[in-house]
């Protein structure tokens, strides 16, 4: 295969997009909501010294790991990344979403918020059942220091050959080291985390229920890119119904690459194509790419 082709494929980033989102270090606006992204679907949202993470995905595995070997959280890159968590919510049980959820809640001892396919995973790993929060779709909200939580149900976008990968639940606890396909994708649910400063919208993969966006309005949406053509006008039917200020993509980078490595997207992901259908929306959000590890003041 043509390196050319390749590299057109997975197309490095143009550094200009990042314009002003480069700080890799905590914005110190202390009266602002402060968001990190993680790479994946991942994201640290601090406010008032409290941190709350979505779909934290640290471990990224090799492909040699993923395709061969058995997975479980990897602690050193965990310890690394996450100096504090006050909670962790994850919005589907794929691995490259809920893998690390439990060993941040173990080493910090705070609640883990998810499915009960997510739920299984953290009670395979060991975590007590006095740190596992149910997280239903139109269920009821949580508090977290000053962050609310809240669901609402989703669905996951098929990405091979019109499949969603990983079908089926986590119905028993599971235990790691696994292969990768054991994290079932689980029931998908879009996270509402409000501040007292904005609300903030987690879409983990590329796919909506209309009816249920109805009426809901975020500040802030975290969108996942992967997996978008297919389903069929999701930047515009998800923009029309949530009518963001501000739209993050998410999901758009090689996710089995270290945090250290220049950031690739997943081939054929076309982020710029996202970029294009944003800012044609007649809403007009501010878009703003986030570099690895890279923070922003919302
Ligand atoms: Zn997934």
């Amino acid at each position: 295969m043509g390196s050319r082709w390749w590299r057109r494929w997975t197309m490095s980033i143009d550094p200009q997009l990042y314009h002003g989102c480069l700080p890799s270090t905590l914005p110190i606006d202390a009266a602002a909501t402060r968001l990190q992204w993680l790479g994946t679907a991942g994201f640290r949202i601090v406010h008032d010294d409290k941190h709350f993470w979505l779909d934290p995905h640290l471990s990224r595995h090799s492909p040699r790991q993923l395709l061969t070997g058995a997975i479980a959280p990897e602690l050193a890159k965990i310890v690394e990344h996450v100096d504090a968590a006050h909670g962790v919510a994850v919005g589907h049980s794929h691995f490259d979403h809920a893998l690390d959820a439990p060993a941040i809640a173990q080493l910090h001892g705070c609640p883990v918020f998810g499915s009960e396919d997510t739920l299984n995973w953290c009670r395979g790993y060991g975590l007590p059942e006095s740190q596992l929060r149910l997280l239903q779709g139109n269920g009821p909200a949580h508090q977290v220091g000053p962050f609310t939580l809240s669901a609402i149900p989703s669905l996951h976008s098929p990405l091979f050959a019109g499949q969603i990968p990983f079908p089926g639940r986590i119905e028993r606890p599971l235990t790691a080291p696994a292969p990768m396909r054991n994290w079932r994708v689980g029931e998908t649910l879009v996270i509402k985390l409000q501040t007292p400063r904005v609300s903030i919208l987690h879409v983990g993969s590329a796919a909506l229920i209309d009816a249920e966006l109805q009426g809901v309005q975020a500040d802030v949406v975290l969108a996942c890119t992967i997996g978008r053509h297919a389903t069929p006008g999701f930047v515009p039917r998800l923009l029309d119904a949530l009518r963001p200020k501000l739209v993050i993509p998410c999901h758009w980078d090689q996710f089995w690459r270290p945090l250290t490595a220049p950031v690739r997207q997943i081939p054929g992901n076309d982020l710029q194509g996202f970029i294009d259908e944003v800012r044609r929306h007649p809403t007009a959000p501010e878009l703003r790419v986030l570099p690895l590890l890279g923070w922003t003041s919302l």
